[in-house]
């Protein structure tokens, strides 16, 4: 992890290759989201050369100040990965790609409101599947009714669901996690699935993520 941006990201591109081979999927099933939260425009712009095209931001204010730090890098896509205040959604509406952290009502209605005239906002649903670990997330029960007052909103669209299962060294334990995550995305007819970080990518695509989130492993510890 001690490579210059490039040489990591060839590395973690040739894990995802490998991951899908694997796994019998074709690459192009996966989108590797590069996480670039804390770290500086100029690291994005070196994977920027390297050919990487998706980013994607924890924090509002950061996410709005380096798209227009980097407005002159053409096609690239920004995904909101953390969860967001409701004064904060006007930061990100409508510059962001896709939402991935979708977990409250008032966020929902707030981003579609901020993204009226442009092309629906693709979201994840995101689910809590560690219970205790994190306030974040939805409870699977709960799933359901959330998406039905998502599809009601006319400038969402409800593509997937998200997860950051609680960290276990456990292969069978994160396989078994991302497998409910699948599951639950069958239940209620969604195809997308972002699933997947620096620890556990692999494990993720093995059973069907279609967007991974790495950081760490792309650009380093974060401070
Ligand atoms: C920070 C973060 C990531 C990336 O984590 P790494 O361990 O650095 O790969 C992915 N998803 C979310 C939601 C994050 O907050």
């Amino acid at each position: 992890m001690s490579g210059s941006v490039a040489d990591n990201l060839a590395r973690v591109r040739e894990r995802v290759a490998k991951a899908c081979a694997s796994a019998g999927r074709p690459e192009a099933s996966v989108t590797l989201v590069a996480v670039s939260k804390l770290k500086p425009a100029a690291l994005i712009r070196e994977a920027y050369a390297a050919g990487q095209r998706d980013f994607g931001e924890n924090y509002a204010q950061e996410l709005r100040d380096k798209a227009v730090e980097l407005a002159d890098l053409d096609g690239l896509r920004w995904h909101a990965i953390g969860a967001l205040q409701t004064n904060k959604v006007k930061y990100v509406a409508r510059v962001a790609h896709a939402f991935h952290a979708l977990d409250r009502p008032e966020i929902a209605a707030e981003l579609s409101k901020r993204r009226e005239g442009a092309s629906p906002l693709p979201c994840y649903v995101e689910v809590n599947l560690g219970a205790e670990d994190t306030k974040h997330g939805l409870a699977p029960e709960a799933l359901g009714d959330f998406l039905v007052q998502v599809r009601a909103l006319p400038n969402l669209q409800p593509v997937g669901l998200m997860a950051l299962p609680p960290p276990t060294d456990d292969v069978a334990r994160m396989r078994e996690g991302f497998a409910l995550l699948r599951e639950l995305a069958r239940a209620h007819a969604l195809t997308a699935l972002s699933m997947g970080t620096t620890h556990d990518f692999e494990q993720a695509i093995q059973e069907g993520a279609t967007v991974v989130r790495v950081g760490t492993a792309i650009f380093g510890e974060r401070p």
